[in-house]
């Protein structure tokens, strides 16, 4: 495995295609789409329904393998891995949240929060507790899923998502099943993850939640069609003040 030369590049995807075939159909759901996010970085992708976020997210997330091109996570390649090794280096590296939050239901908040580290044998309740503490669920930690509002429960499952230290979040449409307030609140927490230095990408098709992101790329027919992310003329940056 080589390792990158910037230590701070955590995401590397290079000219990433995922092709399906249906019958003598074709489809082109990523077509050469290339993204670097780094340390402290958070990257909105927006796009209409069907532009490919889902499919980006997945290849990222090991879930699935792209057709073509190369993703380099934390310096590794990750499309030569097998199986078995893909599962780990996805538990192990890659923390991924999705809409309808995927916890465990009759598990409570705790033992929700502690499993990825169960399945890695390596409990460790401090770890719990900090995440715990850490997405603001303390005094919920022997609740169950459904006793908690839609806003907490996705606080349990990104204590889930980051409980085994991976360096990149991924978030598919994280905020589109929750209130105002809630979201808000979990872009609360997504800041403050991303100034520990976690590299967070978000897909949404929501473009007011993307511009809270520091960048955002719009993807179309499963590329790039923006990339505001690399322009160094960052329109949706606060003008610096003068001399500070
Ligand atoms: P988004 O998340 O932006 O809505 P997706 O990544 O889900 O978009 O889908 C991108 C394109 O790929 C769509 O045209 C979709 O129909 C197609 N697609 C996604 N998954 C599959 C699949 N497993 N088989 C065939 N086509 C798929
Ligand atoms: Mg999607």
């Amino acid at each position: 495995m080589h390792s990158t030369r910037d230590e701070r590049v955590i995401l590397e995807a290079t000219d990433v295609w995922r092709t399906y075939t249906r019958g003598d159909e074709t489809i082109h759901a990523l077509a050469g789409m290339s993204l670097t996010v780094r340390a402290g970085e958070m990257v909105g992708i927006v796009g209409r329904s069907g532009s490919g976020k889902t499919t980006f997210l997945n290849q990222v997330g090991c879930l699935d393998k792209p057709t073509r091109g190369s993703l380099k996570i934390v310096g590794h390649e990750v499309t030569c891995l097998d199986e078995k090794r893909l599962v780990e280096f996805r538990r192990d590296h890659v923390g991924f949240i999705f809409q309808l939050f995927y916890l465990i239901p009759t598990l409570t908040v705790w033992e929700n929060v502690e499993l990825p580290l169960i399945f890695a044998k390596r409990r460790d309740t401090d770890r719990v507790m900090e995440m715990i503490r850490k997405v603001g669920l303390e005094k919920n930690a022997n609740a169950l899923p459904g006793q908690l509002n839609g806003g907490d429960m996705q606080r349990v499952a990104i204590a889930r998502a980051l409980i085994n230290q991976p360096k990149l979040l991924l978030a598919d449409e994280p905020t589109g099943r929750l209130e105002h307030e809630s979201r808000d609140a979990i872009m609360e927490l997504f800041r403050r993850l991303q100034g520990e230095g976690l590299a967070i990408v978000i897909a949404t098709h929501d473009l007011g939640l993307a511009q809270q992101t520091e960048g955002v790329v719009e993807l179309k027919d499963g590329r790039i069609v923006q990339d505001r992310h690399e322009n160094p003329a960052r329109a949706w940056e606060q003008p610096r003040e003068a001399g500070g």
